[in-house]
């Protein structure tokens, strides 16, 4: 991930039961890198810690990366020109969708690398963003660690293997966990593997274009499926829309089951190209509600995109 002893890495998260805040301060301290502990914090303090303790890294979900550079820049600080120059992600997908790799990579002004992994199959983080995982032309991809963990993929129905070079969920056993071992657990994340040899010189498994969404976040509207993460990726393509966003599937009066998406934008305009960038990402057209900037809440962590309203 390009993380070196020279850096300071400031965990923006709580420290609660999840692998998260937990497996990066036991890493970083075995690598000696110098750790500030951001648990119990608001963003205001969090900020004014970016600037008077100046860490190279931010480890946070990508949510809160967003957030808590907006907050900065309300304070009339400016993140792009702050000390991070790396931007270290986990708990949601962010390197695959490109639209919100650049937001935040713009945002900071820094590098975005990601980590992957599950609480269930701890200790260890399951994948990692290399030197190579990012090249420019075509996907990103993420390593994973099978010196201590196997991975396989899944046909999402059957549960059986599939071929090499197609997709399907991603099967963890890890190998060298004493308090929770696991035999073939379902994490449950679309993914491609690739088996070549990265560029960095590693020969782990590489997941192409990252986690692409959890199997239970599927949505089907009317027999159409899709992934949050494609909504995230149309929405973000319109410049100028905000970084908080809803979903909202809900039964209208006919007994429809209809989607409305609820931007912030300053221009009441830009409905209509919110309205074609999903229609072209997911089949669907989906109603789309223009509301000032600042008021949909402010996501802390992990972000709750879709409201499921609809009647059974
Ligand atoms: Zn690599």
């Amino acid at each position: 991930m390009g993380i070196r002893p020279r850096d300071t890495v400031f965990v923006c998260s709580g420290y609660g039961p999840h692998v998260f805040a937990w497996g990066v301060q036991y890493a970083l301290a075995r690598m000696n890198v110098a750790v500030i502990p951001g648990g119990g914090m608001d963003a205001n303090m969090r900020a004014m810690i970016v600037e008077r303790f100046e860490p190279t890294v931010i480890c946070a979900t990508p949510s809160y990366a967003l957030h808590l550079g907006r907050v900065m820049e309300e304070a009339g600080l400016h993140p792009a020109k702050s000390s991070v120059r790396l931007v270290f992600v986990g708990g949601e997908p962010a390197a695959g969708i490109s639209n919100t790799r650049r937001r935040l990579e713009d945002l900071w002004g820094a590098k975005l690398v990601e980590f992957y992994g599950c609480t269930e199959a701890a200790p260890h983080a399951g994948g990692f963003s290399c030197t190579a995982s990012d090249l420019g032309d075509g996907p990103v991809t993420t390593h994973l660690l099978e010196d201590v963990q196997i991975w396989e993929l899944v046909d999402d129905e059957s549960k059986a293997p599939v071929a090499a070079g197609e997709r399907g969920l991603t099967v963890c056993t890890n190998l060298s966990s004493e308090s929770s071992p696991q035999l073939r657990f379902l994490v449950g994340d679309y993914a491609t593997f690739n088996t070549d040899i990265c560029e960095c010189g590693r020969t782990h498994v590489r997941a192409v274009g990252g986690f692409c969404g959890r199997f239970d976040d599927l949505i089907n509207l009317r027999g159409i499926k899709m992934y949050p993460v494609q909504l995230e990726q149309a929405v973000r393509a319109v410049p100028g829309i905000g970084d908080e966003y809803e979903i909202v599937l809900a039964t209208n009066a006919d007994g429809l089951d209809i989607m409305t998406a609820r931007v912030e934008h300053t221009d009441p305009s830009v409905a209509g190209q919110v309205m074609s960038e999903i229609r072209a990402r997911c089949e669907i057209r989906a109603d789309v509600e223009v509301l000032a900037p600042g008021t949909l809440p402010m996501t802390e962590f992990k972000a709750r995109r879709v409201r499921d309203e609809r009647k059974a």
